[in-house]
């Protein structure tokens, strides 16, 4: 019996992704994870914009010089590069929707980074004291960018909403219920995303997924990738400090993390070269 229902299950929904099984999945371009995706993408992106707006207005920011330069640099770089990457392997570009924006947060304080669902990208001056250089810059770019790309936001809402949804997860299942859902989805979403969706750890694997994404979308945007060894080796000293990077404390396991890097950075060399402008 169990068999049979599971089998049914299955043929009905054509995927197994994820371990809350849900019918809707999607794939993370290049690793082709798959994960659960139950909220529209372009609503969350939406959303976003909204709140990077608020931020954008409540936030003392630097709207000039060479930093800011150096930032939109790098980032149109990468825009650039992604996009011709997914364009030269005949796939769709996943950021093709995006609304890429920068800004530079004045606050010495604060060692971060992130980017938004859609590609609103903040940078902290007190990040660029570690960075030090745009190589080094471009690695935590392509790493808080890579989260966009791989909608890493989407899949944790996803995921929360389903915990949320909790006994009616069932109804799901029946026929109907799954645009209604939706629909709840769509209006419980507003108030968390700046919460939920960015300030909130990842998960350890889109953690590292981002690392690894991070390291293709530099090298594809011709910075040289060695140097994400050296950051992490300086953030991990700026961590035995008083403050603590909130990079690092989002940012879990920095010794793991090096380890990663250092397995990955020949094969993304030769694999993914700078992609000529
Ligand atoms: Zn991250």
């Amino acid at each position: 019996m169990y068999n049979i229902n599971r089998r049914k299950f299955l043929g009905y929904f054509g995927c197994t992704c994820c371990s809350l099984i849900l019918p809707s999945c999607s794939t993370v371009p290049i690793t082709e994870r798959k994960q659960l995706s139950i909220i529209p993408e372009s609503r969350i992106n939406m959303q976003a914009a909204k709140a990077y707006e608020n931020f954008r207005q409540k936030t003392k920011l630097i709207t000039s010089g060479s930093q800011l330069r150096d930032i939109r640099k790098i980032g149109k770089k990468m825009e650039f590069a992604v996009s011709t990457f997914f364009k030269n392997q005949g796939k769709k570009d996943p950021t093709e929707n995006f609304g890429w924006d920068y800004i530079l947060v004045d606050n010495d304080k604060v060692v971060n980074a992130w980017c938004m669902p859609g590609g609103k990208i903040a940078v902290y001056t007190g990040l660029l004291k570690v960075t030090e250089n745009i190589n080094a810059l471009s690695i935590v770019m392509g790493h808080e960018i890579a989260h966009a790309v791989a909608r890493h936001s989407v899949e944790r809402m996803s995921h929360a909403m389903t915990i949320n949804l909790g006994s009616t997860v069932a109804d799901i299942f029946t026929g109907g219920a799954v645009s209604r859902t939706r629909n709840t989805v769509g209006r419980n979403t507003g108030l968390d995303i700046f919460q939920l969706g960015i300030m909130n750890p990842f998960g350890r694997k889109q953690e590292t997924e981002a690392d690894y994404l991070g390291l293709i979308f530099s090298s594809l945007s011709g910075y040289d990738i060695r140097e994400s060894v050296k950051l992490w080796e300086r953030m991990g000293k700026k961590n035995k400090g008083k403050e603590p990077p909130v990079f690092l404390s989002t940012h879990p396991n920095s010794k793991k993390r090096i380890e990663n890097l250092s397995n990955w950075i020949s094969e993304v060399i030769i694999k993914y070269p700078p992609i000529k402008i």
